[in-house]
């Protein structure tokens, strides 16, 4: 069911035209309007869903089986020389548009673009502490 004021179901829906590579029933995979990189794409659930813990486990196994699909397709098209899966959820994570979606990302030598964290140096007792913390 489409929530009335999401940019990402209306473009999902069709109802804004976009840049799509691929769709189906449940899902549209369009091109990101500021790609990070050239073939920048986003996975859209037509269902909305705000982010991960929303969304029906379903959609989530489909949404990775799609991602699996089209980074076969990017990788045979553009020729990349890797990919990044990119998923935020929440502001402190970067999300900016409340409406879960997958970013796929082409990554090519010497393409200057920044993905990743800044390791930190944890001691064995504090991965415990946490580890307990999450698993027990
Ligand atoms: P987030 O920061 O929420 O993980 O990612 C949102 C992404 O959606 C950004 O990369 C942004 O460029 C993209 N985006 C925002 N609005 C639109 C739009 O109207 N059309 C398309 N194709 N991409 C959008
Ligand atoms: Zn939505």
């Amino acid at each position: 069911m489409e929530k009335a004021d999401c940019i990402f179901c209306k473009i999902a829906a069709g109802e804004i035209p976009s840049k799509t590579l691929y769709e189906d029933g449940r899902f549209r995979v369009i091109l990101d309007l500021k790609p990070a990189t050239r073939g920048h794409a986003l996975i859209l659930p037509k269902e909305h869903a705000a982010n991960v813990y929303e969304l029906p486990e379903e959609a989530a196994a489909e949404s990775m089986k799609l991602a699996k699909k089209m980074a076969m397709l990017l990788r045979d098209k553009l020729h990349c020389d890797g990919l990044n899966l990119v998923q935020n959820n929440g502001e402190a994570a970067g999300q900016t548009v409340s409406h879960f979606h997958l970013h796929m990302i082409p990554r090519y030598k010497e393409d200057g673009q920044k993905i990743n964290w800044i390791p930190s140096n944890p001691t064995q007792e504090e991965l415990e502490t946490v580890r307990k913390e999450i698993a027990e």
